[in-house]
């Protein structure tokens, strides 16, 4: 007995080349071939389970190419689990993830959201309400950042921990590490606590169109509840020391946490500390805007085997693509 092999369908290839009409045509050729068996009297129990199993499959390949949630995708209630350790919801927001699995609670997530394919940025504003501005905004993060529209201003002031312990967490996006207060900068005078970083690969920010192996995201807040990002982009090279700690502890699973006793903040910094401020938005739904986005002119260097300890988390990668600069001002701020 021949019955249609889920496999196909489970390749990106065969997703894209059959999209949702072929899974349905297979899902109901699936049903007729039970039907027959059920019926028949020359079918096997097994044959029977076996075509269960496929049917199984399949469904859930349909439910993703609706957009919807399969198994694995439903770890949502991990996420939430693994985001009730930063203690607050803004560290959370930072990255969109526990804003759609509160909103969506969990099961049935229809907001679910990934890098490509069904749920990719593309279509990210059409998932849910809260995600419009995906689409619809006018300062949306990431961005090019091009020299020649850059002009001078402003000042930040690093008071970050060299010494501070973390909790590293895989929220099935990225990975996350979660600190203490006590970590803060200062924009221009006013204080922003830092919350979280987390990593992205490629990087998502590009200089003068140019895109490096990785980027790290420092998210803070201020009092009024205001995000600030200190982007650091890591170009391919030597094995960057300041990470090492993180990635001897990445851990492999959504859901799952690691402890790095002693971390050194200062360290991941290049040495010259130029960077470039615009206002934009995270990088991820619900895209909010509002963000204070300030990137290191000044990559540093990540080696190929830590690039691909990532990618092995993040197959295809973590980053959303360049948003249009509308008319927004980059300013350059000296070291
Ligand atoms: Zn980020």
């Amino acid at each position: 007995m021949t019955t249609p092999t889920p496999d196909l369908f489970t390749t990106r290839l065969g997703r894209r080349a059959f999209g949702q009409r072929a899974a349905r045509w297979s899902l109901a050729g699936t049903v007729a071939l039970i039907a027959a068996a059920c019926g028949g009297s020359a079918a096997t129990k097994e044959e029977v389970t076996a075509l269960e199993d496929d049917l199984k499959s399949l469904q859930l390949e349909v439910r993703r190419l609706r957009g919807g949630s399969t198994a694995a995708t439903d770890a949502h209630g991990s996420t939430s689990a693994a985001a009730d350790t930063h203690g607050t919801t803004a560290a959370a927001d930072a990255h969109g993830t526990t804003t759609t699995a509160a909103t969506s609670g969990g099961h049935g997530d229809v907001a679910h959201w990934s890098y490509e394919g069904a749920g990719g940025p593309s279509e990210w504003a059409s998932l849910a309400p809260e995600n419009a501005v995906c689409g619809t905004g006018s300062t949306q993060s990431p961005i090019d950042i091009s020299f020649t529209q850059s002009v001078s201003g402003g000042r930040t002031v690093f008071k970050w921990d060299p010494n501070t312990p973390l909790t590293v967490v895989n929220n099935g996006h990225t990975v996350q590490a979660n600190l203490d207060k006590g970590s803060r900068i200062e924009i221009d005078g006013t204080p922003y606590d830092l919350l979280q970083f987390h990593f992205h690969a490629p990087s998502e920010h590009t200089i003068e169109g140019k895109q490096v192996a990785m980027e790290t995201h420092f998210v803070h807040k201020n009092e009024k509840g205001d995000l600030a990002v200190i982007g650091v982009l890591h170009a391919l090279g030597l094995e960057n020391g300041a990470l090492a700690p993180i990635w001897t502890a990445l851990p492999t699973a959504e859901g799952d946490q690691r402890s790095v006793p002693s971390f050194d903040l200062l360290s991941v910094l290049p040495r010259d500390r130029q960077m470039f401020r615009y206002a934009g938005s995270l990088t991820t739904p619900p895209c909010t805007e509002g963000v204070r986005w300030h990137v290191m002119q000044s990559p540093t260097t990540v080696s190929q085997s830590q690039v691909s300890a990532f990618l092995e988390l993040f197959k295809g990668g973590n980053s959303r693509p360049v948003q249009p600069v509308k008319a927004r001002d980059i300013l350059r701020e000296a070291a």
